[in-house]
């Protein structure tokens, strides 16, 4: 078995590859743009919930709705709703990918990310379909 050699000439991930809030914020920026509408009620009456005591943005990076109450995430109604992986593991396993003209192997992308076999399978045929809409959607 040949492992991937890391030498200079191999580019550091950018940092939404392994800082979740960036990650986030980065999603964010790309769904939603200046207007975080809520995905219930199409409102733009939302605000980020904080954590009471630290202040800082909640754990899980949730959106709150003055109009219908109700919160979500910016993974609320895609693809990756209910994962459980990260969403730096996402950025990170797309940047692998795009470097990977041949596609990458639930192995490569286990070990590079240090996810189980069985998400790497996952996150793998997630980022396939997300390839494939966004194809079409150039088409
Ligand atoms: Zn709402």
């Amino acid at each position: 078995m040949t492992r991937p050699k890391h030498d200079a000439d191999t580019p550091t991930p950018p940092e939404v590859c392994f800082d979740e809030q960036a990650a986030v914020e980065y999603c964010e920026q790309v769904r939603w743009g200046d207007t975080p509408l809520c995905p219930h009620c199409q409102q733009a009456d939302v605000y980020k919930m904080k954590d009471r005591e630290t202040g800082t943005r909640n754990k899980r990076f949730l959106w709150r709705c003055r109009r219908c109450d109700k919160h979500y995430s910016v993974r609320w109604g895609t693809v990756l709703q209910g994962s459980g992986i990260q969403l730096s593991t996402w950025c990170r396993a797309l940047w692998e990918s795009s470097r990977a003209p041949h596609g990458l192997s639930p192995q490569q992308l286990s070990r590079c990310l240090g996810i189980t076999h069985r998400s790497a399978k996952f996150v793998i045929e997630r980022v396939t379909q997300m390839q494939i809409f966004a194809e079409n959607e150039r088409m």
